[in-house]
Parts: C-alpha cells; structure tokens; sequence
C-alpha cells in the first residue's frame, strides 16, 4: 500500500464519503479510512447515517406509518382490511436490505471514482501525519498526505443516571434493532431522534411514554408550529411529560424503572425497554494525538473556520465533529466545499439556508428565521400561514393536517424563513431553501404559477397570505 496520498479523509460518513468523491473528481489521488463494521459483520461505508441513523430510522418510519394506515386509515378509503399483523423480523429485514443497497453503493462510487477504501482506524499525528490501524490486525502503518480532512461523525450522548444495558435500556442503535414490539416504552429527551424512534414503536402498538427535562416541546421550531405539532403528538397517543428531568433508572428487575422529577415531585415508571435519546457529541475519541495541533472551540466540537478549516494548516475538520446542525445534509455540503477549497475554488455553504426536518407523521420542517427570532431582533416582519385544510390535494389524500409559514421582512418583502408541519414537509420545505439561496421575497412566490391539485399550492397561498391576498381562506387584515 502506498504511504503518500494527496488528500486523506478519516471517516466514511456523508461528509467524509462526499469529500473524498469530490476530491477524487478533482484528480487528487484520495483515501478514506473508515473503522465500521456494519450489521452483517463486514465493513461498510456510510457512517452514522446510513447503517444507524437517517436511513433505517426513515426505513422503519415508512413500515410503521403503512402498518398504521392499514390498521386506521384504509377503511376511510373503503378498503377493507382483517387481521392485520406486524411482521417485526421481516420489517428490520427489509429496513437491513436498504441499508445494504446503499452502504454498498457508495462501494461502489468508491472504485468508480478511485478513490483507495481503508479499512481501519485513523488518527491524526503531529505535523499532518496519519496513524492506520487495520480492521483486519495488521500492523498499523503512517500515512501521509497534503489534505487531511476530518470527518469522524459524532455518537450518541451517555448519561450517568440512565447508563445502557444490552436489550433493557438503548441508545438510537438499540432502538433500530428491536426484535419485538414493547408493550410499554420509555424515551428519554423529545428532540429529533426521540420523537422519532418513539413513533416508530407507537405506531406498531407500543405505548410510550417520552420525558423530557426541559419544559418546552421543540425549542429551536417555530412555536406555532411546535404548539400544533404537541396537539398532533397527543391525538396520536405519545405521551410526552415535558419539565421531567430523568433521576435514576433501575435494571434489577425484568423491567426498567424510571425516575423523574417534575414541578410536583417525584415519579416512578415502569417501562419494558426504555431509549436514551438525548442528544449526540462529537466523535474525537482516539481521533487526535496529543500534539495534532488541533484544537477545540467552547462546546467541545473541533474548532473550524467557516470553511472548516482548522488551526492545522492542511486539517480540515467536517459534519457532526463540528459546529452546526448535526445533519446529513450539513455533513456532505461540507465535505463537498472542502474538496473544492483544496483545489483551489471558492465554495461556501449557506448555513442560513439548511433545512431541518423531524420525520414524524405529519413531518415538520424549517429553514431560516422562525418569528420569535425575528421579533426579538426587533425587525419589521410580517407572517403569512395557511392551514393544509384548504388545499384539494391534501384533503383528495386525506392528510389534511398542519400549515405552512412564511416569516418575511416587511420592509423589503424578502423571505426570512419557512416552517411547515404538514404532508410532505421534508419535500415542501426544499422550495424555502431555494427561495433564502435566491434572495427570493414573498411577491417572487406570489406571481409563481404552482400546478393544481399539489401540496406546494400551500407554499403559494402562504406567501399570497403573507400579505392578506390568499384566495382560498377568508382573512381579515390586521389593524
Ligand atoms: P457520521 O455519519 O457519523 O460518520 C462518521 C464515520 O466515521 C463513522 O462511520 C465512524 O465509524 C467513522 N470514524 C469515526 N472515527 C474514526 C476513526 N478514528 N477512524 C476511522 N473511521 C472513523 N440527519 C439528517 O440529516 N436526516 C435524518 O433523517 C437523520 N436521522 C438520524 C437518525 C438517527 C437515529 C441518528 C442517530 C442520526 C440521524 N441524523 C439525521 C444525523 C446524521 O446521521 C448525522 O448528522 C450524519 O451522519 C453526520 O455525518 P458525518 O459524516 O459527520 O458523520
Ligand atoms: P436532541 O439533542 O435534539 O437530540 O434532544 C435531546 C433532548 O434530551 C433535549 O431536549 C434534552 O433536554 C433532553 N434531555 C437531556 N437529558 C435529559 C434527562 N436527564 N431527562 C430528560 N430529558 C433529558
């Protein structure tokens, strides 16, 4: 094996497999370390997101919304139905099948473009150097190369009070991989992946039960759409207790008892499994060598420049390991501007325009500025919100749940963000990131023609809304 590469990504997530594909497009003669063994016991590409994390979570989302239309919503539709059954060994064998097509997909795009897969561990040495260790117990070797990029990912967050316990008590990757439905199921933490991974479970008949310290559901969403989101959340039977800040977990038993403390005390549940979910930290562990010269920033992610550099000249540091949102999508756009920047273009990714989505049924989705953010920064706004209620194709499917939001600068009309909670949001909301990459104000929305009977006609009524001239809902402007 060749010692000397021009760039060296360590990690095989989206950040690091997009990075050293671009780079490789570029002709740099590229290698990507990555330690993962996957489900089937092989090495695999595709980090955290497709093996553990957006890609079987979505997989097993899908199966569990189709169980759940099967069981309560096709007799609306006039099809009958009897005896419906979850399969639930048949359910994770299909989500491990996806799983596969696309971890070895990227294989494949791999040798295509040529860039050389290590199998191992990195770690980076003083002066840009690269220790591999490989997976197969071969002696470890130093690498070296012009461009290091960095793109170890993060893991889930532990918590002395709820430590894991095989098959009792799980992180999100326990949660994937349950081989049975539980009867009663505790969440710790109502972020993304809680609500998520608790929905899964509740829609295949589990009751659950979701805690979550802080005393607001959705912090970060626009509280609009977060206070319609908790009222969809309880119609659908997740009980969410918000301010119930977990004490201790007890495993003694064949069952998990959690203690809370809320505004009125303390509470004990029992639960058949309980999921931690309460957030994810970056992955640096065994990553950097004392004297790598990289360094941190105050919350412990790895320091980076706007266009992730770090302090190391030639390190660049990506995804989940730094700064931002810790999503996919961040992770690849990132990796993708590193490897344009070591060949010499200017690239910079928009961080203003990076769409959220939380995968629950209805979806929720922003990009951009919610109202609070834009009241408290004192601007001149205005708001335009349109329920799916009044659109024909929404109602036509039955998904009539939920609005779309525009936040816009009243001054000079241009659109601040966009926040849905409603069918499809993960789609609907790509027209908010498009509109913030372009400038775009409210009246470029309201002169689109938008195809009849769509979802996104939601899109057009809301910014028509924004300024009292939605045709479909009767408004009365504001004083
Ligand atoms: P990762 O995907 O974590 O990849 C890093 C890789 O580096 C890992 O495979 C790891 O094995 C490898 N590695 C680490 N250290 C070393 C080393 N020293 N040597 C060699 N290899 C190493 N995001 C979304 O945008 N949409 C979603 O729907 C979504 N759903 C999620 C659901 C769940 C349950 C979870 C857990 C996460 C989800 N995320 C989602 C977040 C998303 O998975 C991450 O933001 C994304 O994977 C980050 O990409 P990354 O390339 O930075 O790191
Ligand atoms: P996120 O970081 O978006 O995945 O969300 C994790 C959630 O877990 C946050 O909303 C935290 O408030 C919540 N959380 C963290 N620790 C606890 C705890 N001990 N008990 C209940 N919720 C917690």
């Amino acid at each position: 094996m060749t010692d000397k590469y021009d760039v060296i990504v360590i990690g095989g997530g989206p950040g690091g497999y997009a990075a050293a594909i671009r780079a490789a497009q570029h002709g740099f003669k590229t290698a990507c370390i990555e330690k993962r063994v996957g489900a089937e016991g092989k090495p695999a590409l595709g980090g955290t997101c497709l093996n553990v994390g957006c890609i079987p979570s979505k997989a097993l989302l899908d199966s569990s919304w189709k169980f759940h239309e099967a069981q309560q919503s096709f007799a609306e539709h006039g099809i009958q139905v009897d005896g419906v059954k979850i399969d639930v060994a048949a359910m994770q064998k299909r989500k491990d099948s996806v799983v596969a097509q696309l971890t070895g997909g990227i294989a494949s795009l791999f040798q295509a473009n040529k860039v050389t897969w290590l199998q191992g561990t990195g770690k980076l040495l003083a002066g840009k150097a690269i220790e591999f260790t490989p997976l197969d117990g071969g002696a470890s070797q130093t690498l070296n190369a012009e461009h290091v990029i960095l793109a170890a990912g993060s893991e889930p967050v532990e918590i002395p009070v709820a430590p894991l316990v095989e098959d009792k008590v799980v992180d999100s990757t326990g949660a994937l991989a349950f081989t049975e439905v539980p009867k009663r199921l505790g969440v710790i933490g109502a972020g993304i992946i809680g609500l998520e991974l608790g929905s899964v479970w509740s829609r295949l008949g589990a009751e659950v039960v979701v805690l979550e310290a802080v005393d607001t559901l959705l912090a970060n969403v626009d509280k609009q759409i977060a206070r319609e989101a908790g009222k969809t959340f309880k119609k659908q039977g997740l009980d969410i207790r918000l301010g119930a800040r977990v004490l201790s977990t007890d495993t003694d038993g064949d069952e998990v008892k959690v203690t809370y403390a809320d505004k009125d005390g303390e509470h004990t549940e029992t639960f058949d499994k309980l999921i931690v979910a309460v957030g994810r930290r970056p992955n640096t562990n065994g990553l950097l060598a004392p004297d790598s010269g990289v360094t941190f920033d105050e919350r412990n992610y790895i320091f980076a420049d706007n266009q992730c550099r770090t302090e190391v000249t030639g390190v660049y540091a990506i995804g989940d390991l730094v700064r931002g949102p810790a999503l996919a999508h961040k992770a690849l756009e990132e990796g993708v501007m590193v490897a344009d920047v070591i060949a010499g273009e200017h690239t910079q990714v928009n961080y203003d325009a990076i769409a959220a989505v939380i995968y629950t049924h209805p979806e929720i989705a922003w990009v951009g500025k919610t109202e609070d953010e834009v009241k408290a920064a004192g601007d001149n706004y205005k708001t335009g919100v349109v329920p799916f209620a009044a659109n024909g194709r929404a109602l036509a499917s039955g998904e009539a749940t939920g609005m779309v939001k525009f936040v816009a600068d009243a001054d000079n009309d241009r659109i601040l963000g966009m926040h849905v909670i409603g069918p499809q949001a993960s789609e609907l909301i790509q027209q908010g990131v498009i509109a913030l990459e372009f400038g775009a104000t409210i009246e470029d929305l309201q002169l689109m023609v938008f195809s009849h009977p769509t979802l996104s006609e939601t899109v057009h009524e809301a910014a028509l809304a924004a300024d009292f001239k939605a045709i479909h809902i009767a408004q009365r402007r504001r004083k």
